[in-house]
């Protein structure tokens, strides 16, 4: 079987002093997921690998990073999925885990999908993850956004093109850059995996949730497909989109057809955007997006290094 892997540092606007750094921190990732494939690793392990390099990388929207919601709290969403045994674990609204992804892994090991908030926050003390503090995920970058929103009501981040939206504190819909982080792959067995984590939406409402932590809306995996999805959250959730280019692929059609097919569908169904990738049974890979910008790399056999793209 061939070995791939593909993993996204978010949709969104990506401005060009960042675009090195986004590629960058997609590149190392997707060569730590393939260093584990090559020895032997499972899909599942590769992706929370890379996931994990994700999340430690204060530059992306997820674990350390993350952005902060209106009240300047942090909360964590992740989820990862087994396309084998079509075993799923994510969790919602956690806060002070530094690793999001390998407490959703921990969930996908028990008798539940989903854990949220306090009780996903206790399991992971039962499961021997520690807590960390507040200001092991606080980066500068998004502290000084954070504030810059209070005061102004405008993200400081924001290129000038979306300054005459109107940032409202909780609105679902005022953000146009994302950062959330993912991976798919396969491994020599055959084995497709998927994992996704995110801050949310920079600003967000308390306890909002998007798509990453909904299985077949911010991921899914089968025997067929693995995918991985960033963007406005509330539309990836109500289309489905994980679980649609899923069934594309089930359909027939190629890695990176689905996710273009994915993201059609997207745009004509909902104001939001966002893009995703894809792994095929085959070891194709996919990707597409409808933002301006998506961060991603990815390693298929015969490549001696990764493609990295933005
Ligand atoms: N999809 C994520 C969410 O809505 C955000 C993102 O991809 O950046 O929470």
């Amino acid at each position: 079987m061939s070995m791939a892997i593909i993993v996204h540092g978010g949709a969104g606007t990506i401005t060009s002093d960042r675009a090195e750094i986004a590629r960058a921190g997609c590149r190392e990732a997707a060569l730590i997921g393939w260093r584990i494939l090559e020895n032997g690793g499972s899909a599942l392990e590769a992706v929370e690998a890379a996931v994990r390099a994700l999340e430690d990388n204060p530059n992306y929207n997820a674990g350390k990073g993350a952005c902060l919601t209106v009240d300047g709290r942090i909360e964590l969403d992740a989820g990862i999925m087994d396309g084998k045994k079509l075993s799923v674990g994510a969790v919602a609204c956690v806060e002070y885990i530094k690793n999001p992804i390998s407490l959703a892994r921990k969930v996908m090991e028990s008798p539940y999908v989903l854990l949220v908030g306090r009780g996903a926050q206790e399991f992971a003390l039962e499961q021997g993850i520690p807590q960390c503090s507040f200001g092991d995920l606080l980066t500068e970058r998004q502290y000084k956004r954070w504030k810059e929103a209070q005061s102004t009501g405008v993200d400081a981040e924001e290129e000038p093109r979306y300054h005459r939206r109107e940032v409202t504190p909780g609105s679902p819909r005022n953000e146009e850059k994302h950062g959330t982080v993912g991976a798919v792959a396969i491994d020599t067995s055959g084995v497709l995996a998927a994992a996704t984590s995110t801050g949310g939406i920079f600003n967000q409402y308390p306890g909002r949730v998007g798509d990453t932590p909904l299985v077949g809306c911010g991921f899914y995996a089968d025997e067929n497909a693995a995918i991985s999805c960033t963007g406005q959250g509330e539309d990836f959730a109500r289309l489905l989109i994980a679980k649609r280019a899923a069934d594309f692929v089930a359909g027939g059609v190629s890695a990176r057809d689905a996710a273009e097919a994915a993201i059609a569908l997207l745009g004509a169904k909902a104001e939001g955007t966002g893009g995703l990738i894809v792994v095929d049974r085959p070891g194709n890979v996919g990707f597409a997006w409808n933002s301006e910008n998506m961060a991603h790399a990815f390693m298929t056999e015969g490549l001696d290094e990764p493609i990295t793209g933005v």
